[in-house]
């Protein structure tokens, strides 16, 4: 018997382990549940962090799998954390930590997941890798299939900036440039997907077995800080990374091996900020964005137009947390980047930058205490878009 299987976050219907990216009873979107019993009585929380030494696939007891795959890896994961110390708007807060998942192979944290989807997509004997992509993706997917020696189609929106199209190219990937936004991009890669018998690499929540590569990023900071954070800031599009290290975290406490769990924050961009704008009415569920997509941060623009469940996917889990969604006008992000470069040497994409401005405004607002710890995810690096100004 197998140590995990997609589950169907609505009926609860089980799915065989194979590519799949939707409850076939249902529709609706899966989850990977494990045997938790029988990992940690062999692999105890605290024997995975001490023995991690830095290398994301020493927690391959809890990413989803088969014993026999063979990793595909270009040593993603095992990012710095930087305490954050000059950037003058944020002194009131002593315990600001900068997690910089911009340093991984391709320069942002999506490597974890494409590191996991191409070893699942190795482990189901796909030929080949199609993914929509607001440019992170597509960069991480196309590094990965070469690694994996994988033929990879890329679906491109037309604000992808073109540090990313470049490097998608490099890689041997072939770009398809779609009109319109990550939304229309993604229906195309799903419509590719079946006709090519390809597997789906795309970063919402569409495909199970990426989304466990975001809960490293977890365990990782455990190990760096000693103890859970109050505050956990992480930039979001559709949000499977927040929900991912939400989940490293709800793994850690069942195992007993914390008694807590941090309270996760939400960003977007004011020009495309579908959860923050049901966040802040009060709404349960998520609309898809129907204004024009108005933002420089091209990373985080997913209006979730046709799969707006998505979005309420992240809501919930923020409000699980106790934490909060919001969202940043560009303005703001162009300044915080400047300062995030000249005063802490940290080069970071816009999208990122997201984070770092959120954290300005819950500690003018009161939301932050100055005792709290507080760690604002970097997801991506500055050489993705210097060409947005
Ligand atoms: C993909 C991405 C995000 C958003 O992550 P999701 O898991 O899609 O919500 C944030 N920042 C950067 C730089 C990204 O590439
Ligand atoms: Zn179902």
């Amino acid at each position: 018997m197998n140590m995990f299987e997609p589950v169907c976050r609505s009926c609860g219907t089980v799915h065989p382990v194979e590519a799949v990216y939707a409850c076939r009873k249902c529709g609706g979107s899966l989850d990977i549940r494990y045997d938790y019993e029988r990992i940690f009585a062999d692999y105890p929380f605290a024997e995975l962090i001490s023995s991690s030494g830095w290398d994301m696939w020493n927690y391959r007891p809890l990413l989803p799998i088969l014993p026999e795959a063979q990793a595909i890896t270009l040593g993603e994961g095992g990012t710095p954390l930087l305490r954050s110390r000059n950037i003058q708007d944020l002194a009131g807060l002593p315990r600001l930590y900068l997690k910089l998942e911009s340093v991984n192979p391709t320069l942002a944290f999506k490597d974890r997941p494409l590191s996991v989807a191409l070893t699942a997509a190795m482990q189901f004997g796909m030929q080949e890798v199609v993914c929509a992509s607001t440019g992170n993706t597509g960069v991480a997917a196309a590094a990965y299939a070469a690694r994996a020696g994988l033929r990879c189609t890329v679906y491109v929106p037309a604000s992808t900036p073109m540090e990313k199209l470049g490097a998608m190219k490099e890689y041997g990937a072939e770009l398809q440039p779609i009109a319109g936004s990550f939304s229309d991009a993604l229906e195309t890669a799903m419509e590719q997907a079946v006709l090519r018998n390809a597997f789906n690499l795309t970063s919402t929540y569409l495909n199970p077995y990426a989304i466990e590569g975001n809960k490293t990023v977890a365990y990782e900071l455990l190990a760096q800080l000693g103890r859970v954070p109050d505050w956990i800031v992480v930039p979001i599009g559709a949000g499977p990374l927040l929900s991912g290290i939400y989940k490293g975290f709800q793994e850690m406490k069942r195992s007993g091996f914390v008694d807590r769990l941090p309270r996760m924050v939400g960003v977007q961009a004011d020009g495309c900020a579908p959860i923050a704008e049901a966040y802040r009415s009060g709404a349960k569920e998520v609309l898809p964005w129907r204004s024009a997509v108005a933002t420089a941060a091209s990373g985080i623009a997913d209006p979730l137009i046709s799969y707006p469940a998505d979005g309420s996917r992240t809501l919930s889990v923020i409000r699980e947390s106790g934490g909060i969604a919001l969202s940043i006008p560009d303005d703001r992000l162009l300044h915080y980047r400047k300062q995030l470069a000249m005063r802490e040497g940290v080069l970071a994409e816009l999208s990122s930058v997201t984070a770092v401005a959120a954290v300005q405004n819950m500690l003018q607002d009161g939301v932050l205490r100055n005792e709290d710890t507080v760690i604002a995810i970097v997801t991506g690096h500055g050489f993705k878009d210097m060409s947005v100004q």
